[in-house]
């Protein structure tokens, strides 16, 4: 089959879905692979290098559409693509069934088949396609460096000829994918890490770290928040009071906040307030991860940075995985080729959309002109 990936056309977005590296591997599936020229550019991949690896390098998008079997792409189609998409054509990509409905219900129409990213199941078996979590990760990453490029101190504390330096106080809030990649980051700069999260099963992930989990001083606690599926469920309203009292109490003394809270399907939960920010030093620094679902923080601006009359730095920035495209592009175009070696069971070029599988099945949202979310629960953990 030809798998073939043209260059993303969102604003901004500067990732691509294969890399060199990825074709070689796809090829080794026994498929051919197509890219569209310049398709790789912000993300530092030349035309040349995708040509040494035996890419085909495609001059216009749409002779790249009309010419692959599979095409895969990081941003959820726009309109001119969903007319370039084709019956019998299996697109890959993040596609929000939710969000897209639209587009779903005319893919299935065309009779096209659409995998999308967002619905790889959180399963251990298909953690090497989580498309979600290797963008999540490196968020999680880039949410501190980014607040270290806003914040005027050090993170690690020094004993200078010139005087002592205080380490940074950061305070991760949620501690899944993002959060716990921002923990990670921010120990290894030297800062005094606190992290909070409704799961009270990963303290021992987070004190592992070297951070410090922010027990509630609450009964109910093991309770509340409980996890399905590698997700966190909503808290009821006197654990998020104790949760907002204890932040209450942080707000002043920490000097970083990176918020990642997230309940899948839902807004995000609003855990940062007006007063907190209000309490906070001026030249603290707010990341709010959850930014494109409302954010975490009362006052967060999604894809702005904001400084409160106080001095506070909100950023609300959605990108970051576009703003470490090099990264972020490796990444997802080794999700992207693990995926196509399960649709090739037998590597000889030939895609087995099996239905029966899990992971296979979770994912795929239109087959053989129905559309096919919700997808049935899986059956594997
Ligand atoms: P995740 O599900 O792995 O982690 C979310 C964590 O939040 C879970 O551990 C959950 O238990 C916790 N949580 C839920 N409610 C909470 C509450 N009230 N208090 C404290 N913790 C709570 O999700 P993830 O993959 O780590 O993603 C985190 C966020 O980062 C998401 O909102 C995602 O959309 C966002 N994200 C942003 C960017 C960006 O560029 N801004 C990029 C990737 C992901």
């Amino acid at each position: 089959m030809k798998i073939g990936t043209p260059k993303e056309i969102f604003q901004g977005e500067n990732r691509v879905a294969m890399t060199p590296d990825s074709a070689r591997q796809l090829q080794k599936l026994g498929h051919e692979c197509l890219i569209e020229t310049g398709a790789g550019a912000a993300a530092g991949f030349a035309d040349a290098d995708y040509k040494a690896a035996g890419v085909e390098v495609v001059k216009t998008a749409a002779a790249l559409w009309k010419a692959a079997d599979v095409v895969a792409k990081v941003r959820a189609p726009n309109e001119t693509e969903m007319k370039r998409l084709r019956a019998e054509q299996t697109l890959i990509s993040f596609f929000s069934p939710v969000a897209d409905e639209t587009n779903m219900n005319k893919a299935a129409e065309k009779g096209a088949t659409v995998v999308a990213m967002e619905m790889i199941p959180r399963i251990s078996r298909a953690q090497k396609m989580d498309a979600l979590s290797s963008m999540a990760n490196i968020a999680g990453y880039r949410a501190v460096i980014e607040a270290g490029n806003n914040f005027g101190r050090f993170f690690t504390g020094q004993i200078t000829a010139a005087g002592k330096v205080p380490p940074a106080k950061v305070l991760v809030v949620g501690a899944g994918v993002a959060g716990l990649a921002a923990i990670g980051t921010s120990t290894s700069l030297g800062a005094i890490t606190l992290a909070f999260d409704v799961r009270p099963e990963v303290a021992e992930q987070v004190e592992s770290m070297g951070a410090e989990f922010v027990y509630l001083d609450f009964e109910e606690e093991q309770k509340d928040g409980a996890e399905t599926g590698g997700y966190a469920a909503v808290s009821s309203p006197e654990f998020r009071e104790a949760q907002l009292a204890k932040f209450r109490e942080l707000a002043p003394e920490v000097d970083i906040v990176i918020t990642t809270a997230l309940i899948p399907n839902r807004e995000a939960p609003e855990l940062w307030t007006e007063d907190m920010v209000a309490a906070m030093k001026p030249g603290s620094v707010i990341v709010d991860l959850a930014a494109e679902k409302g954010g975490n923080c009362k006052l967060t601006v999604m894809d702005e940075k904001i400084v409160t009359e106080n001095g506070v730095t909100i950023i609300g920035y959605t990108d970051f995985p576009s703003r470490m495209a090099t990264q972020s592009s490796t990444l997802y175009a080794t999700n992207i080729r693990h995926l196509m070696t399960d649709l090739t069971p037998e590597k000889d070029g030939v895609i087995n959309h099996n239905m029966e599988d899990d992971v296979i099945r979770g994912a795929t949202i239109a087959h053989a002109k129905e559309v096919t979310f919700p997808p049935p629960p899986p059956k594997v953990a």
